[in-house]
């Protein structure tokens, strides 16, 4: 008999039987409070009817053309609602399936507009698993053990982890900042430098928002020397952190933008956005792929986006999210083992720690699966797996946090 490969090790136990919403219904007949979706991809919710309905009216008309020999009406009208709240000048787009084919991609275009070969990332970063989104991954070595040789042209700077560093913020950017001057000066010189690639919040390596003075900075530099910089927004963009991109805390904006998980509330699909200068320096073939920009989810994009602006969910994740924090502080003061609890809209982390201070990985791990026997799915992440990360859906209510919260606090 065929089975699933024994490494999908799965966080809980559950087969789904249907979802609606903020909530899994498994088959062992119980209703679970999702706060995982699918890694924070099911933005509008389990299902959403709009959802819903816009992938079955497309499913009956045409489901795949490939956009680089016929061109179908929802890759044209989801370019258009992509138009409305694109980074300003980010005028050019094109589409793949998931978020490491996105890196990848701005990793080739970010070469082919420089004509520079090598990558700044940042310590605690996550880009993927194909293998060069696993090169540009610092998040665990677990993401790249065992099959190098990985990309080459990639150097990993400092990432301002200012909990860790026990320093105040700003120090903590100074820091970071001059690590990155002292690289460019000693292992990767500017002119042989393409790009700056980062998260507006580490994802897998920690839930922690990248402090928007960092991304200033980041700014300042690509401008001097350069410099592409990249927002791998994959995780953080279309909502989920209060904005509706996650670097719009900062006044810096990106060359090159990388969405994926979000935009179509379950249905594969990634776009990669650049100025048309920019995307103008590759040549056809150098974008893009076989099921890029697929119908059905292109259609569902189009309806994701207009229920996020419509129920406005960007708002209701920033306050349901600032909910969601204020209660898991409260229960940070009754609990030691909980170090920090951070981040912005409804992407958040709870850090476990060891008396000593270190990161604390078992209990991290018990209280997981804890929150399961509770009703509550969460998941843990972080280099070490000692931050549980709530992620739920942008159609929260206030309700479903109360009852989250106290899910939690049973499980911790
Ligand atoms: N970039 C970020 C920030 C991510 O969080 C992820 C996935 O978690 C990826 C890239 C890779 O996306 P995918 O798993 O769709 O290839």
């Amino acid at each position: 008999m065929t089975s699933l490969s024994p490494l999908l090790k799965q966080a809980t136990p559950l087969v789904v039987d249907h979802a609606l919403g903020s909530w899994i219904h498994a088959t062992d007949g119980k209703a679970y409070l999702d706060f995982t979706t699918g890694i924070g991809v099911t933005s509008t919710g389990h299902c959403h009817p709009r959802v819903v309905e816009a992938a079955r009216d497309q499913v009956g008309k045409i489901i795949h053309a490939q956009y680089t020999t016929v061109m179908h009406k929802p890759l044209l009208a989801l370019t258009e609602k992509l138009g409305e709240v694109l980074p300003a000048g980010l005028d050019s787009v094109f589409y793949a399936n998931s978020g490491s084919e996105a890196v990848e991609a701005a990793i080739r275009l970010a070469r082919m507009a420089t004509g520079r070969p090598n990558i700044i990332v940042f310590q605690g970063g996550f880009h993927g698993r194909t293998v060069a989104a696993a090169s540009l991954t610092t998040a665990g070595t677990r993401f790249s053990a065992g099959f190098s040789p990985l990309m080459s042209g990639v150097h990993m700077s400092a990432f301002p982890y200012a909990y860790r560093y026990g320093w105040d913020e700003a120090s903590t950017v100074a820091f970071a900042l001059k690590e990155l001057d002292y690289l460019l000066q000693t292992r990767t010189a500017p002119n042989d430098t393409a790009a700056f690639l980062i998260e507006p919040a580490l994802g897998d390596g920690g839930y922690l928002p990248t402090p928007p003075a960092f991304l200033e900075g980041l700014r300042e530099r690509a401008d001097r020397h350069g410099i592409q910089l990249i927002f791998d927004e994959v995780q953080a963009g279309v909502g989920r952190m209060g904005k509706f991109w996650g670097h719009q805390y900062s006044t810096a904006t990106p060359d090159i933008i990388v969405t994926a998980k979000g935009i179509a509330s379950g249905f594969p699909i990634s776009a990669i956005a650049a100025s048309t200068e920019t995307m103008s320096k590759g040549w056809p073939g150098s974008q893009g792929g076989t099921y890029g920009g697929n119908a059905v989810s292109a259609a569902a994009g189009v309806a994701t986006l207009d229920v996020v602006r419509e129920e406005g969910l960007v708002e209701n994740s920033r306050i349901r999210g600032e909910q969601l924090q204020a209660g898991l502080k409260e229960i940070q003061g009754r609990f030691p083992v909980i170090g920090d609890v951070r981040g912005k809209g409804l992407m958040l982390g709870i850090e476990f720690t060891a008396e000593d201070g270190t990161p604390d990985a078992a209990t991290a791990g018990a209280v997981q699966q804890a929150t399961t026997a509770q009703g509550l799915l969460s998941l843990t992440c972080g280099p070490s797996g000692n931050v549980v990360r709530l992620i739920p859906a942008l159609v929260v209510t206030a309700e479903e946090i109360s009852t989250g919260l106290e899910r939690f606090e049973a499980a911790v």
